[in-house]
């Protein structure tokens, strides 16, 4: 049974909300989770293929680096809690984690639900509870400073009140997690801007056949350049995968924020795989030679195989147009620089990005200009905090879009907790 009055809400159990409520508990705040969806953190459960990539080992700066130019926003709430604080946290809460390659920390059960259950546990032993199935609707702050959240459990609509609110809400992306950009609205309602939101770290659509092709083919140690017509924006190293409709992986991914932005306002986007990115032009043309001088009875095929993965050689010989039997002496130079350059500029053009239903964070939310980044306050709206991906920070894979719920949820707690409420 819901009081109809509690001193702290907060609204959406996922990873930012559970570590807000955890960390407001001690000055003796009457304290309440909503949760909308009929499981806590549904988003954790499934995070990093289920076995939930926690953190990573980078040191700060790059730490930072990882969420662009709104890094610095979290400065301040990594200096009060930060990766290996966070490791602590969940060992301590008795959820052991190892470190595999990347720096990514992992549940050493390769189970991202013994978090969630952890979170629960703690939740329940400092006698905070959650309201499962309960939505908020709206948000409002009368005269008298109160806040009125309207809720809805079961079919019926009421109304709780609040000294202090905070929102954790989550933000667009698997919104069968139950994140659809509710705080949005409810932030919205406050007079906060959003800053526009978009699929990110989100798998590209190609045009064409060719991931079709090599569907599932995961290719390591490439370059990805990205290309506006004929401008090169970026280039990233790294591991890529093709799927059906298109390319995904930790670089696509990391790439995507800008691939989507960039499909919203110019007419060619596409990428370059660099699949020898070892081997300058020059170089990767004198082992051509080699291959052939060297080999010059054996087919074009053998050679295919040994300057490719086996399951990208049809795939070549569809693209290149030479006879796969042809002797390696009978190649001409022009096929020889055919090959050179699709191995070293392999195209796909970019057309489009899967929706927010394979969206791993969004990018936008809540204006960071208007939240205090030392409390997670809202600069607008005393009383009213906000954390988690509702706000406008998003990064990289690698561990570090659940460190920055979990860091900017914690500071949230804090802050919520030292609150001097009136009532
Ligand atoms: C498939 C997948 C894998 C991922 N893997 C990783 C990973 O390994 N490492 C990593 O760092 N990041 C990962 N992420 C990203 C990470 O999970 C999110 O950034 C993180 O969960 C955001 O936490 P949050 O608490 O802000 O929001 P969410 O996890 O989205 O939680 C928000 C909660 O609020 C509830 N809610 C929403 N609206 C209301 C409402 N009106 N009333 C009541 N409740 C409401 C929702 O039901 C939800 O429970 C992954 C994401 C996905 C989709």
């Amino acid at each position: 049974m819901l009081e109809s009055h509690y001193n702290t809400v907060i609204i959406g159990a996922g990873p930012a909300g559970m570590m807000a409520a955890v960390e407001a508990h001690g000055s003796g705040h009457s304290i309440i989770l909503l949760e909308k969806m009929h499981k806590t953190g549904l988003k954790l459960r499934i995070s990093g293929k289920g076995r939930c990539n926690i953190t990573n080992e980078e040191g700060m700066q790059s730490f930072l680096n990882r969420f662009g130019k709104k890094g610095r926003f979290l400065k301040y709430a990594f200096s009060q809690f930060f990766n290996h604080d966070l490791l602590k946290y969940i060992n301590d809460m008795g959820v052991p984690t190892k470190l595999e390659r990347g720096g990514r920390y992992f549940c050493k059960s390769d189970r991202a639900t013994d978090i969630v259950v952890a979170f629960e546990k703690k939740l329940s032993e400092l006698k905070i509870p959650i309201a499962m199935k309960t939505q908020v609707t709206a948000l409002a702050k009368n005269d008298d400073g109160q806040f009125t959240a309207q809720v809805r459990q079961a079919g019926h609509s009421f109304q709780i009140m609040a000294d202090q609110v905070c929102i954790t809400t989550g933000g667009l992306g698997y919104p069968a997690t139950g994140s659809t950009g509710d705080g949005y609205s409810m932030a919205r309602s406050f007079g906060h801007s959003i800053v526009d939101t978009a699929p990110s770290l989100v798998p590209v659509l190609t045009a064409g056949d060719i991931a079709k092709r090599v569907q599932g083919l995961t290719l390591r140690n490439v370059a990805v350049s990205v290309w506006d017509t004929n401008k090169k924006i970026t280039e990233m190293f790294g591991e890529m995968m093709f799927m059906r409709k298109g390319i995904t992986g930790p670089i696509i991914l990391t790439l995507s924020e800008l691939l989507v932005s960039m499909l919203d306002h110019t007419s060619e986007v596409s990428i370059k795989i660099d699949l020898k990115p070892a081997l300058d032009h020059k170089k990767l043309d004198q082992r051509l030679l080699r291959e052939i001088s060297d080999h010059s009875k054996q087919t074009f095929k053998t050679m295919l195989k040994s300057l490719l993965p086996l399951k990208m050689i049809d795939l070549f010989i569809y693209l290149l147009k030479v006879d796969p039997e042809k002797q390696l002496h009978q190649i001409t130079g022009e096929e020889r620089k055919r090959v050179r350059l699709l191995l070293k500029e392999f195209p796909m053009q970019v057309i489009g990005h899967d929706s927010y239903d394979r969206a791993i964070v969004t990018s936008g939310g809540v204006s960071l200009k208007e939240i205090n980044p030392i409390s997670m306050e809202s600069k607008l709206t005393s009383n009213l905090f906000l954390a988690g991906e509702v706000i406008d920070v998003n990064g990289e894979t690698g561990g570090y879009n659940l460190t920055s719920s979990w860091s900017t949820g914690h500071l949230a707690g804090r802050s919520m907790r030292n609150n001097k409420l009136e009532s």
